[in-house]
């Protein structure tokens, strides 16, 4: 068999048939993009590939898929966190993201993506505005699997500063039909792009007019699409759709009362939805994604994940931006997820190690609609593959009898950098702990000086708004 990659003698994780599956001493085969043998070594003649990897003492697994993240504020990572929840936004990030241009924003998604890299992540699920401009400026060169959302949203401009939050927000149509635009072109201009899938994304609804709503999820369906939303954020939220629907009313009841809960719909975060709510939801088929350290950091509240995911709802995890969560691990997530849900429903056996890795894997890949091309190692699957070093210190010991120990230990111990290899459409991205291509000092540097200049002009407006960081720095505490 002709193979351009094989990984001999190792252990792997094909996460096939809704377990693990282990196997001990195996090999994988790689031709173009494609996995073309997952089994015992001996059932592969390793020297007809082009590149071997001796696997010894790794463990091969599929990449992981972020199903939700924003890179583009990557350079203000560690400006707002501890901060009250209605801070975080207008007082704490928001006097910084005022001074960081289009060019920043670049820079910015590089760190971010060669991080989540480095660290196992194989498919991002980017939202953002201009999605275009980062698919082509860094997804397609740094050679990753992307999932690109258009941020469609309605909220004129003119009049939001100034509001109190039970004011309604304006909306102004032309804005929405813009962005709408936007999004639909995605579809044409990456329609020849295997590494590319486009989605809809409109912001939240109280962002997005009903309206335009029913017009997106009409595309959806036409296009064999889906539509990433924002769902259920909290109390700001909650005001605007009780302000404008009535007392009582929520976003998933409109949701389901205007026929917008289906499979057609991923929704984002949901933490302001009660168990009712959620069952509707799983029923319905909508998928749903929680960005632990991100809620968990920004509002104080563990997002619903093992709600959604005990009615059976198919559920993906995400980094969300890393001003606040701190960085795009999904390791970290896998911890944190598992850590924070045994904590609230008190119980240690909920979400225990092997169901974390297929969320970070072949789950995320379901909810996003890719998991007949990725999120499992089977022959004819995409080759988005990591291995990791098991004699790293953090997983040692590696015990495999009576049981393996490094099912725990890379979900509970594992900081994401014993990564060393990551195969991304059958390609090299990361070869044994060094990236093939990209060039990882030079964005480090650059993102240095520029985070300074950035800091530095918006020091002024960054004091004036007066928050809470604002008092610890005169304490001396930050
Ligand atoms: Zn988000």
């Amino acid at each position: 068999m002709k193979m351009d990659i094989a990984i001999k003698n190792s252990w792997i994780l094909t996460l096939t048939e809704g377990k693990l599956g282990i196997i001990k001493n195996g090999s994988l085969g790689i031709e173009g993009e494609n996995i073309v043998y997952v089994g015992p070594s001996e059932g592969l003649n390793h020297k007809s590939a082009d590149v071997v990897i001796d696997g010894r003492n790794h463990l091969i697994m599929p990449g992981l898929v972020n199903c939700h993240i924003h890179t583009s504020m990557q350079l203000l990572r560690g400006g707002a966190q501890d901060l009250p929840e209605i801070e975080w936004m207008n007082k704490g990030i928001g006097p910084l993201a005022k001074h960081v241009t289009g060019d920043d924003i670049i820079l910015g998604s590089k760190l971010g993506v060669l991080e989540a890299i480095r660290t196992g992540t194989t498919t991002f699920s980017e939202y953002t505005r201009n999605v275009e401009n980062l698919v082509k400026e860094v997804y397609l060169p740094f050679n990753t699997r992307v999932v690109a959302t258009e941020t469609i949203n309605e909220v004129s401009q003119t009049n939001k500063a100034s509001l109190k939050p039970t004011d309604l927000y304006e909306f102004d149509t032309s804005k929405g039909e813009q962005a709408l635009k936007k999004n639909e072109e995605l579809f044409r201009i990456f329609q020849n792009e295997d590494l590319v899938t486009c989605l809809y994304g409109p912001q939240a609804l109280d962002m997005v007019s009903v309206q335009t709503l029913l017009q997106i999820k009409d595309n959806a369906i036409e296009q064999n699409s889906k539509i990433h939303i924002h769902v259920a954020q909290g109390r700001r939220e909650r005001l605007q759709i009780e302000g404008r629907f009535g007392k009582g009313e929520s976003t998933a009841k409109i949701l389901n009362s205007e026929n917008l809960l289906g499979d057609f719909l991923i929704a984002v975060h949901c933490h302001d939805t009660d168990e009712t709510e959620r069952k509707l939801m799983v029923d319905k088929g909508s998928k749903m994604i929680g960005c632990p350290s991100s809620i968990t950091m920004i509002d104080g509240i563990i997002p619903p994940i093992y709600s959604f995911s005990k009615f059976g709802g198919d559920v993906g995890i995400g980094t969300d931006q890393a001003p606040g969560p701190g960085n795009h691990n999904l390791f970290r997530e896998m911890r944190t997820i598992s850590i924070l849900t045994k904590s609230m429903v008190k119980d240690p056996t909920v979400f225990p190690a092997w169901e974390m890795l297929r969320l970070a894997t072949i789950q995320g890949a379901k909810v996003l609609g890719l998991d007949k091309k990725i999120g499992t190692l089977e022959v004819g699957k995409k080759a988005d593959i990591i291995t990791i070093d098991l004699l790293d210190s953090f997983l040692t010991p590696i015990v495999s009898h009576p049981f393996h120990t490094f099912i725990p230990n890379i979900v509970y111990s594992a900081t994401g950098k014993e990564i060393n290899n990551v195969i991304i459409n059958g390609k090299l991205v990361l070869k044994n702990g060094k990236f093939t291509e990209i060039d990882e000092e030079s964005i480090i540097k650059k993102a240095n000086l520029r985070a300074k200049e950035i800091y530095a002009n918006a020091a002024e407006d960054w004091e004036k708004a007066d928050s809470k960081m604002v008092q610890d720095v005169r304490d001396g505490l930050l």
